[in-house]
Order: C-alpha cells, then sequence, then structure tokens
C-alpha cells in the first residue's frame, strides 16, 4: 500500500523533526521555570530563549511574548483579558474570536472574504476607545489574507485597540507586528510545525494592560497563571526559527498549489476556488466539487490514502456548513462542496498528483467531471 499522503496542515502542521528532538530533550530534563535551584534556572533558560525565537519571527520585543496553552487561549485572552466593552470582529473569523465574546458585532467581508473598511469605519464610529477589534491576518479556510495594516490605520484614528490572529499567517508568510500596527497578535505553535498545546498572545506594548484568564500565579509576569509548558514552548521556540529561516520555501509552494488549482478546474469545470484572485497563503487552496458533499470527498480521498479537510476543522467531528463561506456569499450547495487542501514544509510535488488522481477519480465515479477528466484513463 502507497505511504498516506497529509495535506491537511492548516489543520496541524506535521511536527517538524528538530522539533521532536528537542522536545524530547526538554521533557528528559526535570525543572520548573520557577524554581531558583539549577535545574529550574535551565528550563527558565530553555523557556527565554524559546520566548526569544518567537518574538523574533514576529518582530516583537520578547517581553511582550505571553506564552498561552495555544491560539484559542491567546485569542481568548485578547478577547476577554483587553477590557473593552465593545468587540467588533469580522464574519470570517476562527470560532475562538467569535465565541470569546458574548456579543460581539460583525464586520462583513467581500465575496473574497476580505474586511469590508468602509463597514468597518461605520461600525466603529468616531469614538473607539472603548472598541476591540479583532481581524485575522489569513483565513485558516480560503488562506485569504486581510488589509490589517489599513484596518489598523483606522483603529488607531478612532482609540480602538486591534487584535490580530495571526495562527494561520505565522510561519507561512512574513509577519511584522510594527508593520502590520496591530497591538496584539495570536500565535500557535502547532500550526507553525511545533507540538499541539503552545501559543502566544504577542503584545506591541509592554504596557498594555491584561486582565488574566487564568489566576492564582505570577507566570508569564501575572499574564497568565501555571507552569509553564516547557517542552512545548521550547520546541515553539525552535520551530519559529525554522519557519523563519525557510518562508522562502514555504513561498514556493504556491507553485503545487496553482498547479493543483488549474488541474482541478480542468477536472472539475464548474469547481470554485475560494478566494484565487486575491492575495492568499500560498499553501492553501478551497475548492468546490459541485454535487459531491465535503464529507465525501473527505472520507473518499481518505480512503484513497490522501487526508484533507471539509471547510474547517471541526473540533466536535461533524461536518457543519462554514460560516466563512457562508459570510462570503457562497451558496448553501457550494459550502457543502468546498474541501481545503493544505500544504506543508513535508509535502512534495507527487503530493499534489495523488490528490489530483483520486480527486478526478471520484469527479468521474459522480459523474462530475469535465469532458477532459472523463476521457482520461
Ligand atoms: N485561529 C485560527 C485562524 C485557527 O486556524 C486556529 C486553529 O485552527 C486557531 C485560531 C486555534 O488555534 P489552536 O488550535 O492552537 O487552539
Amino acid at each position: 500500500m502507497r505511504p498516506s499522503v497529509y495535506l491537511d496542515c492548516n489543520a496541524t502542521m506535521p511536527v517538524r523533526p528538530q522539533v521532536a528532538v528537542a522536545v524530547a530533550e526538554a521533557l528528559a530534563h526535570p525543572g520548573n521555570p520557577s524554581s531558583v535551584h539549577r535545574f529550574g534556572r535551565l528550563a527558565r533558560r530553555r523557556t527565554e530563549d524559546a520566548r526569544e525565537r518567537v518574538a523574533a519571527l514576529v518582530g516583537a520585543h520578547p517581553a511582550n511574548v505571553v506564552f498561552t496553552s495555544g491560539g484559542t487561549e491567546a485569542n481568548n485572552l485578547a478577547v476577554r483579558g483587553c477590557g473593552r466593552r465593545r468587540v467588533l470582529v469580522s464574519a470570517v473569523e476562527h470560532d475562538s474570536i467569535l465565541g470569546a465574546h458574548a456579543a460581539p458585532e460583525i464586520i462583513p467581508v467581500d465575496a473574497d472574504g476580505v474586511v469590508d473598511l468602509e463597514a468597518l469605519a461605520a461600525l466603529l464610529g468616531d469614538e473607539g476607545d472603548d472598541t476591540l477589534v479583532s481581524v485575522m491576518l489569513a483565513n485558516n479556510e480560503t488562506g485569504v489574507i486581510q488589509p490589517v495594516a489599513a484596518v489598523a490605520e483606522l483603529t488607531r484614528s478612532r482609540g480602538a485597540l486591534l487584535h490580530c490572529d495571526a495562527v494561520q499567517a505565522a510561519g507561512k508568510i512574513s509577519v511584522d507586528l510594527a508593520a502590520l500596527g496591530a497591538d496584539m497578535l495570536s500565535l500557535s505553535a502547532h500550526k507553525l510545525g511545533g507540538a499541539q498545546g503552545a501559543g502566544a498572545l504577542v503584545l506591541a506594548d509592554e504596557a498594555l494592560e491584561l486582565v488574566p484568564l487564568l489566576r492564582g500565579g505570577g507566570q508569564e509576569k501575572y499574564r497568565r497563571a501555571g507552569t509553564e509548558n516547557v517542552p512545548g514552548i521550547v520546541g515553539f521556540g525552535v520551530a519559529a526559527a525554522i519557519a523563519a529561516d525557510e518562508l522562502g520555501r514555504t513561498a514556493g509552494l504556491s507553485v503545487w498549489r496553482d498547479r493543483l488549482e488549474r488541474r482541478a478546474r480542468e477536472i472539475a469545470p464548474a469547481s470554485t476556488i475560494f478566494g484565487a484572485a486575491r492575495a492568499r497563503l500560498p499553501n492553501t487552496s478551497c475548492l468546490t466539487l459541485p454535487g459531491v458533499a465535503s464529507d465525501v470527498q473527505v472520507m473518499s480521498l481518505d480512503l484513497a490514502g490522501v487526508a484533507v479537510s471539509a471547510g474547517s476543522a471541526c473540533s466536535s467531528g461533524k461536518v457543519a456548513p462554514s460560516h466563512v463561506l457562508r459570510a462570503m456569499g457562497a451558496t448553501a450547495e457550494q459550502a457543502g462542496s468546498a474541501i481545503r487542501v493544505s500544504l506543508g514544509w513535508g509535502s512534495e510535488e507527487g503530493d499534489v498528483d495523488r490528490f489530483l488522481d483520486a480527486w478526478a477519480a471520484l469527479a468521474r465515479r459522480t459523474g462530475r467531471a469535465g469532458s477532459a477528466a472523463a476521457s482520461a484513463a
């Protein structure tokens, strides 16, 4: 049997081998970073080295990195800890933003999923000093990149705070906190080759006051109580450093992604490729096979040894229509037949061919293939 092909890197990027080594090494050493003896001091040193590497990935100061258990916690800390009463979020945010506030106000997006700046300006009004705006850098389902610097100009002019969920962008494209102009940025280790269970909220200014979600300890400068996940954080640092070094190679994934999309259009000419005309992450494609439900595609591809996802990875295990695609104006039929293919550092060109072969075979079996694919062997 041929080895499986993993094309679901936006759900979790495979762990880099160097990360696995660093995590194992950290696990082999006892030591709590809060302890004053040599073991504790070594654990502290490892944690602070990782903090520097994570900060460097996004051009931030290490003192402004607050380690968390992942992107979800970082997003919750930003939304719930910033102390602002009004929260405006784009319609295509991840559930961990949409669900972090009881009554977020929704900023609409256009047909490509790009945030509507005029609508945001109208929602903000003249006074924004009791408002947090949260707009992601890159979307997890479509890869579409938001004009965060333009959003920052607006929020700054109205005195609002800006949070940016950069969980999918970091490690795939260059991210610079100062250039973005955001006040807070969320990161997640397992989206960029680290282990699951570590993330960070990065602040632009150390003076920004955050009400901790977790209390009862002075860790992370009283911004996040609880013993640090040292092995996860060490791995996060290694993954961040490698991802930063390999941004050029990651950018090159767009060549395979574009080939995948060209061929997909030949296989199923009625296919929709979401956000294709806009700036996107180089590794992500969100496309439909009209008339074939997303979960049928995912299962059929899985049987052929190819792992992709149906829209966003769903934590409940059941596939719900994507709120992202619906916010972009996709019909229920389109949203219900969309899958996401996401490449990563370990992807090979042959992986794209395996996907295309299996997808074309499914299109033929279901009578959805165009004439070119239908006539193929
Ligand atoms: N934000 C975005 C855009 C994501 O794609 C995800 C995960 O899918 C998260 C936040 C949550 O990150 P984590 O899995 O580390 O909690």
